[in-house]
């Protein structure tokens, strides 16, 4: 039995197209243990969503385990998928969208309790509505008040009580905080470790700003066209990158460590089709490195030791 909360295998998830195969995610594999983040970091198109979306099972994997406590949930019968589906929660990137505009606040945050049919009268469901609603940060005054009156991080907190409200071990959280202010941003990256301090929950944290994940996450696996080209512990990437892509990442953000040296590679032209993609290094098109090597062939990803992984020829 694993070790791990979450184990994923090879995971795979390819979309048919007009145009052929498209290999959203392709044969990724981590784990994740209770109480941890792992930032999965990556530009629009690489299939850290797609991701997310298969370990939910809101989109079937193409093939690959998924290994949620030790169990497969591919396998699982009806009833341990309600637990499960209780477990495992998502925050979306855009609470507005995903919210019902004609519920107030408190009839969103009393949603998923009802689909659960968590407490036998509604008022023991307003008492816990109210508590989630303390817990995330938002004032009872705001219980009526419907999601256009309110700010982004406020909408935002309305999604992360929603996904608290069952007591999840693991939540998937999607860009949480791209669509919010650089101000409100912090406030609510806050909210979240504070939660998980106080929950144990484990995060995998999608984004594509690797400056949003640094104090964040644990360990961080950067997403190049569905692959994992690096993973490390968060501030072993960030002091010591050695994948190409990686370090163009970090060639676009301010380093707050005085002491890291990383090499600045400018990201140069666009994320290539992610079909019918050949068996090469897929970042090849862009790297400054490539060689014929590189193109023959898509690189392991290999462990250089400190858990950190790396999928590039040239180590
Ligand atoms: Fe660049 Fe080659 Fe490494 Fe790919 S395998 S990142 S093309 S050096």
């Amino acid at each position: 039995m694993s070790e791990h909360l979450l184990e994923v295998n090879h995971l795979k998830k390819y979309f048919k197209t007009n145009k052929g195969t498209l290999q959203a995610v392709d044969d990724i594999s981590f784990t994740l243990d209770a109480g941890k983040t792992l930032g999965l970091v990556g530009e629009s198109g690489c299939g850290k969503s797609t991701t997310g979306r298969a370990i939910l099972r809101l989109t079937e994997p193409t093939s690959g385990e998924v290994l949620f406590n030790g169990k497969d949930v591919a396998k699982m019968k009806s009833r341990e998928m309600h637990q499960m589906r209780m477990d495992m929660q998502m925050i979306f990137q855009d609470p507005f969208s995903s919210l019902n505009p004609r519920k107030t606040v408190a009839e969103l945050i009393a949603e998923p309790l009802k689909w659960y049919k968590i407490h036998k009268s509604k008022a023991e469901q307003a008492s816990h509505v109210s508590k989630l609603m303390e817990t995330v940060g938002l004032a009872s005054r705001l219980t009526n008040v419907y999601p256009h009156e309110l700010d982004g991080g406020r909408r935002q907190r309305i999604g992360i009580a929603r996904a608290l409200a069952l007591d999840p071990k693991f939540i998937v959280c999607d860009e949480p905080v791209s669509a919010l202010d650089v101000s409100i941003q912090a406030q609510v990256l806050n909210l979240l470790k504070e939660l998980q301090n106080e929950f144990g929950i484990a995060y995998l944290f999608i984004t594509h700003d690797l400056s949003v994940v640094n104090h964040f996450s644990d360990d961080i696996a950067v997403m190049y066209l569905g692959q994992i080209v690096e993973k490390a512990p968060a501030k072993e990437l960030f002091n010591n990158p050695v994948h190409p892509y990686t370090k163009a990442l970090l060639s676009a953000i301010p380093i707050p460590d005085v002491d890291a040296v990383v090499e600045q590679i400018p990201l140069k032209g666009e994320i290539s089709s992610p079909i019918n993609m050949k068996p090469d290094c897929h970042f090849a098109a862009r790297c400054p490195y490539a060689t014929e090597e590189c193109r023959a062939g898509v690189p392991d990803l290999v462990n250089r030791g400190n858990e950190h992984f790396v999928a590039c020829h040239l180590f």
